[in-house]
């Protein structure tokens, strides 16, 4: 350990087999806001991540034994938990990914809601009688618990984007190991707190911390552990592609995104920019959701670049624990880097910078001004690759044919945005845009009850909605026969 480390407080536990662990190499954990460390994170070896399979995988008989009800009632019963304790929970996420306060106020509410959405599908994991085609047989399809989960989750919404995993594969009856980012593996420590208070048994809800490529291997060479689940990159998901191809495991992938944001020339202006506003800065501009390509018909485009500019500069940049702040610094100083080098490309191929442009402070601050480019060359990397970053540039179209084009000439598809007040030609857009989630006039579309995921190389599989649960679910067919 040395001196900077000495002074972090105890080292954060993992939650493994129902016992708190404060074993392995800790991570140390940086604020992003000051770039100091401020705590320590146990973590795991892969002999550990084994171990916890095989807890998990003893916890499973009992678990998935239990009804829907009975298994929801720890999920409503740990929602209620996190609930109680927001306000302790929003500081800890914003100390680790830099948020500001009140976004994980919100990240915090809509985990208690995933987890009592969840906890009433656990009871309807329907199956269904088929019509036979032989008189003396008799069909049914029944729904069963996939077995152990591995779920790997990423740091932009470190406690949200985890339960999206935990609370439907506990739902179906499925043990999980929830291996959190190590950027900021503290929020799932909250969530571990809040299994352990509701006396989950020990075994069904674990975490593991530490070299994802060790947690990883063992996920997918275990043949106990039956479904790995993944939010993170694209080209993270394409790795774990290829692994779980030697062992044939059961996977589902949320990966990155480029969402197109379309305006017409016949939207409200005012939600129009709005929607803009939220849909790129929110979460500084780091989320999978967040809109990277604003595209603005002709006729509209001058008033709604002025008052985008207008408004992105009134945004207030700090430390996301100060009141009023709206954008808080990127996960780290490599994530301004990498979005300066978006912008200093588009620049060098023409772009003109409207606001913005520079990182905030030294050179080691992770704060960048949220920034609006014009006249950004197609080829532009900001225009093809996630910035991931309150970065975006803005382009003028003439028609609906070429605004559709250039919305889904991307090998992303997890998310669309299009403002216009004509009826038919929304229905045309949301038919048209190819993306698991388009928002009509509405820059926050994700919700509990609706499916959540990409198309192309977005991802694999849905969260949310009832979709969510089957991810851990396996059909089986039984067939009766001679059935008098
Ligand atoms: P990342 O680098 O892909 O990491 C995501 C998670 O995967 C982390 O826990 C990471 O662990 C782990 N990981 C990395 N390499 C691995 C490997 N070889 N084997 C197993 N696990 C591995 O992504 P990120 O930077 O955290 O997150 C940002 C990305 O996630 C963006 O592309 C964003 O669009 C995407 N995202 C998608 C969604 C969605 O729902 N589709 C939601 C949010 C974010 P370590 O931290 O230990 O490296």
């Amino acid at each position: 350990m040395s001196d900077s480390t000495e002074n972090l407080g105890d080292v954060r536990p993992l939650y493994l087999n129902g016992q708190w662990s404060r074993s392995g190499q800790p991570l140390v954990v940086t604020n992003p806001a000051t770039g100091k460390p401020f705590a320590r994170a146990a973590t795991v070896v892969r002999d550990d991540v084994r171990r916890a399979i095989a807890n998990a995988t003893a916890a499973s008989p009992a678990w998935r034994a239990l009804t829907g009800q009975q298994r929801g009632s720890f999920l409503l019963r740990a929602a209620a938990v996190l609930a109680s304790r927001t306000e302790e929970i929003a500081k800890t996420i914003t100390l680790e990914n830099g948020k500001p306060l009140a976004q994980s106020r919100g990240e915090v509410g809509m985990t208690v809601d995933h987890l009592q959405w969840f906890a009433e599908e656990a009871r309807r994991t329907y199956g269904r009688v088929v019509p036979q085609q032989v008189a003396n047989k008799r069909h049914l399809v029944l729904q069963q618990p996939v077995g152990v989960v591995g779920a790997i989750a990423p740091w932009n919404f470190p406690l949200v984007l985890a339960v999206r995993k935990v609370a439907p594969a506990l739902a179906a009856g499925c043990p999980v190991l929830l291996k959190p980012a190590s950027a900021t593996p503290l929020s799932a420590v909250h969530l571990a707190e809040a299994f352990d208070e509701v006396g989950l048994p020990a075994g069904v809800f674990q975490t593991v911390a530490g070299s994802a490529q060790e947690i990883g291997a063992e996920f997918f060479a275990n043949p106990n552990c039956r479904k790995v689940t993944f939010t993170g990159s694209t080209e993270v998901g394409r790795e774990l592609m290829r692994r779980a191809a030697e062992s044939v495991t059961n996977l589902s992938l949320e990966l990155g995104g480029h969402a197109p944001l379309v305006v017409f020339d016949d939207a409200n202006l005012e939600q129009a920019v709005q929607g803009a506003m939220i849909a790129k800065f929110r979460n500084t501009g780091q989320s999978c959701i967040a809109a990277n390509r604003v595209y603005v018909q002709r006729g509209a485009y001058d008033r709604f670049v002025e008052a985008f500019a207008r408004q992105a500069t009134a945004l207030k940049v700090g430390d996301g624990l100060e009141e009023g702040v709206d954008i808080g610094p990127l996960i780290d100083r490599a994530a301004v880097d990498h979005a300066l080098r978006h912008i200093n490309q588009a620049v060098e191929g023409g772009a003109k910078v409207v606001c913005g442009g520079k990182r905030i402070g030294s050179d080691d601050s992770a704060f960048l001004q949220p920034t609006i480019l014009t006249d950004v060359a197609p080829d532009a990397l900001c225009m093809r690759e996630e910035t991931f970053a309150p970065v975006v540039p803005v382009v003028p179209f003439d028609d609906e044919a070429e605004a559709i084009r250039l919305a889904n000439h991307t090998e992303y598809g997890l998310a669309a945005y299009v403002f216009t007040q004509n009826i038919n030609r929304a229905w045309r857009m949301a038919e048209a845009l190819e993306a698991g989630t388009v928002g009509v006039n509405d820059a926050v579309p994700s919700t509990s009850q609706c499916p959540f995921g990409g198309f192309k190389q977005s991802g694999l599989g849905r969260e949310l909605g009832s979709e969510g649960i089957e991810a851990y679910l396996e059909t089986k067919h039984v067939s009766f026969g001679g059935v008098e």
